[in-house]
């Protein structure tokens, strides 16, 4: 019996004894199967480190699938993290993770691509290479195992997990994908390390194998690899197909919808927001490409929902024509339309109003801050009478439900501040809402960003904050989160090569870190014993980063500047009206895309 057999007879054998079967069988409407008997292939997989309901609602992998299956050497399958009751049945009957198209082996492929979209999935990566049988460590692979491959926004603060990586991509897939797989197919047979020296000369490839640590400094073992690793950046969206079909998933994914993305990047400058950062400039999609796609995706999938995906959709210079164009196919086949939205303004209302005419769901508002000394600080820029008047527009409009983000943890917080955050929730619930709700999370201070600079707070800080806002409890449901993943997932996030000792310790005694009934504190405190963990809290000075390598394109001395500016309250203004100088369009020679200049080139 071959491996591909015994696959197929362990599924048959043992799937009506896990839980959600459904999420192992592929074989999904529109998922993709290419004819291996006639030609040699090159064999890639997709794979999104955590369970199959989330990885499947990832739009990002999910782009890849279709971008590298349109290449006619390439056949790109996908695989999930299992979930631990089938990860505990493969362990038993020596079975390994496999590909849901084919059921092929994953250690059988050319090449692994792995989404990095958030540090606590690390555990789970380490995971499923073991589970893979491959071994964990760059270092100890062989020429006959596949190439390990990350990407995501996690790249551009890989180094704690670097180890386990042959490669990791900076920047927007769709700009070198196709050379990657190119080179990869050209170089078979090629040793492991001709490979990766191969790769590393594509803009963007960062091979951790070549670079070393020096202090706190990641630095190149070799003087043919770059010092810094530059970041991709698609600089027309519309230069790129959108895909015209989504997989159906057999098990209800979290995102269960179409997805269309309408513009990447966010220019508001918000200085905790790592996405915010490292997505710049502002790009486009133009109203007509939105459509069209939207229009298809409905035909070829049957879906009844489609989100216009973006980090700021309502800031889309054309976001309200779009919508208008949409209506008037949506309306028919009787499909609503989601958007992302965390603005509070009118306009927002306004639009919210257009696509929610029948169903009034909640709305989800993010002021971040109570204070307006810390909105200011934060560069937030929106008052507490702008906050109370679009709840107010909201509940004229019908909205009976809100819910608010806040963080706490920004450096000169006081109790004052924090107090402020029932202040907001007071004065919303008394505009009549049903139901207010307000969540309220511990601050990560993310590299890339103007607070990289700034100390993590301890998770017990969040048991002070829940007692502060004790008295406004009676105004609405004020969910303190307990601090303890954010803080840990803040360590992961400034960490250096050093810290995979301890990933390596914690995923050992566990993964899933991401999900409430898996992850352990403690796990990770014993495992952070490994490493000084204090190196890792800051606070920091303008001094080497183990990120500086990676490189987002917005220099060091404007986040510094951004920092100070923090202290000072003082705003920066939105990009898109002039430029601030952050440094990644003189760089990168690329600006903020607009659809109102697409259109008239
Ligand atoms: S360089 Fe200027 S225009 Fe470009 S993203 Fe930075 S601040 Fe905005």
């Amino acid at each position: 019996m071959n491996i591909k057999e015994k696959i197929q007879k362990f599924l048959s054998e043992n799937l009506l004894s896990v839980s959600k079967p459904a999420r192992y069988i592929g074989m999904e409407y529109n998922s993709i199967v290419k004819d291996t008997s006639s030609k040699r292939l090159l064999r890639v997989v997709f794979v999104f480190p955590d369970v199959y309901e989330i990885g499947t609602s990832n739009y990002g992998l999910e782009l890849l699938y279709w971008l590298a299956n349109e290449l006619d050497f390439v056949f790109a399958e996908r695989a999930y993290l299992p979930w631990p009751d089938m990860i505990q049945l493969m362990e038993k009957n020596d079975v390994p993770l496999f590909t849901l198209e084919t059921k092929t082996p994953l250690y059988e492929s050319d090449m692994i691509g792995i989404s990095l979209q958030y540090e606590l999935s690390y555990t789970n990566v380490l995971k499923l290479l073991e589970l893979s049988k491959i071994p964990i460590r760059a270092e100890n692979r062989a020429d006959h195992h596949p190439i390990i491959v990350g990407g995501g926004p996690v790249a551009y603060n890989c180094e704690p997990i670097a180890p386990a990586f042959d490669a990791v991509y900076l920047g927007d897939g769709e700009v070198q994908l196709q050379k990657l797989l190119t080179i990869l197919w050209e170089t078979r047979g090629f040793s492991r390390e001709e490979r990766l020296r191969e790769l590393s000369k594509i803009p963007g490839v960062y091979v951790p194998l070549f670079y070393k640590q020096l202090g706190r400094k990641i630095v190149p073992k070799y003087d043919w690899v770059p010092t810094k690793v530059s970041r991709n950046i698609l600089k027309d969206l519309n230069s790129v197909l959108l895909p015209k079909k989504r997989i159906v998933p057999h098990v209800e994914s979290v995102h269960d919808r179409i997805v269309v993305e309408i513009s990447r990047g966010c220019t508001r400058g918000c200085r905790f927001c790592h996405a915010g950062y490292v997505y710049r400039p502002v790009r486009e999609r133009e109203p007509e490409r939105i459509v069209e796609a939207v229009k298809e995706l409905v035909i070829s999938t049957g879906y009844e929902e489609v989100s216009l995906l973006s980090l700021s959709a309502l800031d889309h210079t054309a976001v309200e024509q779009t919508i208008d164009q949409l209506l008037e196919f949506t309306k028919d086949k009787k499909v609503s339309i989601s958007i992302p939205s965390t603005r509070m303004d009118a306009f927002n209302i306004h639009i919210a109003q257009k696509i929610s005419s029948v169903r009034k769901a909640g709305l989800t508002f993010a002021p971040e801050a109570g204070s307006q000394r810390m909105r200011d600080a934060i560069n937030k820029q929106i008052t507490f009478d702008e906050i109370v008047l679009t709840a107010q527009e909201a509940r004229n409009a019908g909205w009976q439900r809100i819910k608010l983000y806040f963080m706490v943890g920004f450096p000169t917080e006081t109790d004052d501040d924090v107090k402020d955050i029932g202040e907001v929730v007071k004065a919303v619930k008394k505009i009549g809402f049903l139901d207010v709700t307000a969540s309220v999370n511990l601050l990560i201070p993310k590299p890339h960003t103007a607070l990289q600079f700034v100390r993590v707070q301890p998770p017990e800080y969040m048991d002070h904050v829940r007692e502060l806002l004790k008295p406004y409890r009676k105004f609405g449901k004020i969910d303190v989160n307990d601090g303890r993943k954010s803080f840990v997932e803040a360590v992961l996030s400034r960490g250096d090569r050093k810290l995979f000792d301890a990933i390596e310790i914690s995923y050992k005694k566990g993964y899933y870190d991401e999900w409430s009934e898996f992850f352990s504190f403690e796990k990770w405190m014993e495992a952070f014993s490994a490493v000084n963990l204090e190196e890792y809290l800051g606070p920091y000075g303008l001094e080497d980063f183990p990120w500086d390598h990676l490189d987002s394109g917005i220099s060091k001395e404007f986040l510094w500047e951004e920092y100070q500016r923090f202290y000072s309250g003082t705003s920066t203004k939105d990009c898109r009206v002039g430029c601030v100088l952050c440094g990644v369009c003189m760089k990168y020679k690329v600006r903020n895309l607009l659809v109102e200049e697409t259109w008239t080139r």
